[in-house]
């Protein structure tokens, strides 16, 4: 079996036809999302028709079904490398046997979500904002999902997904102002599922700002219809946070469908995972950032990899992720570079990392250092305690 070409990363290609041996698949079929969603790879007979596997997915996939499901869609499939068991898109989504190993420091809750459900489904951890899980499906499963407790219907626990309960909550916590609606994916939901959620919030006075947190576009661009944006653009002031990891995920398909929803006004960020092996790389991940640009998303954080039990083998160091970060601040371009954060394991919600570039500070100045490593000196602003600021 040939090896897939791999793209130079600044080109947005569809690997179609990749690894996707179907080759008899009519485009209609293949554009369609509803046919996307029939044909996810969810058995090992169906993985084995189109990769060569190693042992440790073999074994991974076997073990998988009481833990968290496997689904991928023939999309995001398609972008593997048939052979090739290291491939940055295999990681993400086919189990390996890794995924039973037992690390000490890891949960089944690693964010201590269920500890801040005032109701089921909505977690309220910062003052004035809550993240809605609407779902508890995706069209494909990360193998680090922070959330396998709930998502995918064969894990321990199962979200009650108690929507009028949710309702009620928001509508009596006048404190809420940002509703993000997560899952699952909410992009799953159907167009007209999904506006009768938004339509309710809308009608909440005190909610001023909407945003979805989804990977459709990125496993399932095909679900991102002009008929979807029509509708989200109804919602406005609602931006979308999409999660993509790998430059390779940024398909023609995919920057298309983040054209359809840019140009519906929705202010488009992305959320990276920093994954060993995947994305742990500075040149990985300026390509990624550059490509992001292009489909004008905006990179919005970088996530230390949440402690979630079976994903010791994901796991970069946070000093990766803080070099990678120091890698792009100033190198390229300031609105590429995305604030670098660990959720706070048990949940004391999101801690931005930051490399060092105080090297000193006293009351009367602050050495800084750039991007270069040269030292500057930046003199204190002078206030005396008790010196109103403002001439009476
Ligand atoms: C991430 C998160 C939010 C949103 O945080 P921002 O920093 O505002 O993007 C809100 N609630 C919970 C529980 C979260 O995990």
């Amino acid at each position: 079996m040939p090896p897939i070409e791999l793209l130079p990363e600044k080109e947005f290609r569809s690997h179609a036809p990749g690894c996707w041996k179907d080759r008899g698949v009519a485009e209609t079929d293949w554009n369609s999302a509803a046919w996307q969603l029939k044909n996810r790879i969810t058995t090992l007979a169906q993985l084995e028709e189109h990769l060569v596997l190693s042992d440790a997915e073999r074994a991974g996939v076997l073990l998988s079904g009481n833990k968290l499901a496997m689904a991928v869609t023939p999309h995001y499939f398609n972008l593997m490398d048939p052979v090739d068991p290291d491939c940055p898109i295999r990681r993400q989504v086919i189990p390996r046997i890794e995924e039973t190993l037992d690390d000490p420091g890891e949960m089944i809750d690693p964010c201590g979500e269920d500890a801040h459900m005032p109701v089921p489904g909505l977690v309220h951890r910062y003052p004035d904002r809550v993240l809605f899980l609407v779902t508890d499906r995706c069209a494909s499963y990360c193998r680090y999902c922070t959330r396998s407790r709930v998502v995918s219907g064969v894990g321990a626990q199962t979200l009650h997904l108690e929507h009028e309960a949710a309702f009620r909550y928001l509508e009596q916590h006048t404190e809420i102002r940002d509703v993000l609606l997560s899952g699952g994916d909410p992009l799953l939901l159907s167009d007209a599922k999904l506006e009768a959620i938004l339509t309710r919030l809308r009608a909440i006075p005190h909610i001023e700002f909407l945003r979805i947190g989804s990977r459709i576009p990125v496993f399932l661009p095909q679900r991102i219809t002009p008929e979807l944006c029509a509708m989200l653009r109804k919602f406005h002031p609602l931006f979308l946070s999409i999660h993509t990891n790998h430059p390779r995920e940024l398909t023609t398909e995919v920057r298309e469908g983040l054209a359809r929803l840019a140009d519906a006004g929705i202010p488009l960020g992305n959320q990276s995972v920093l994954l060993r092996d995947v994305n742990d790389d500075p040149a990985v991940m300026k390509s990624l950032v550059h490509k992001l640009l292009m489909c004008r998303v905006r990179p919005y954080y970088l996530y230390q990899c949440d402690l979630i039990k079976g994903s010791s083998h994901l796991r970069a160091s946070v000093s990766r992720g803080i070099e990678i970060i120091e890698s792009l601040r100033g190198h390229t371009t300031g609105y590429a570079v995305p604030q670098f954060v660990i959720d706070a394991p048990g949940g004391g919600g999101k801690v931005p990392l930051n490399p060092d570039y105080i090297l000193m500070k006293d009351e009367q100045r602050v050495l800084i250092r750039n991007y270069e490593g040269k030292v500057f000196e930046y003199p204190e602003a002078s206030v005396a305690l008790g010196t109103p600021r403002t001439l009476a």
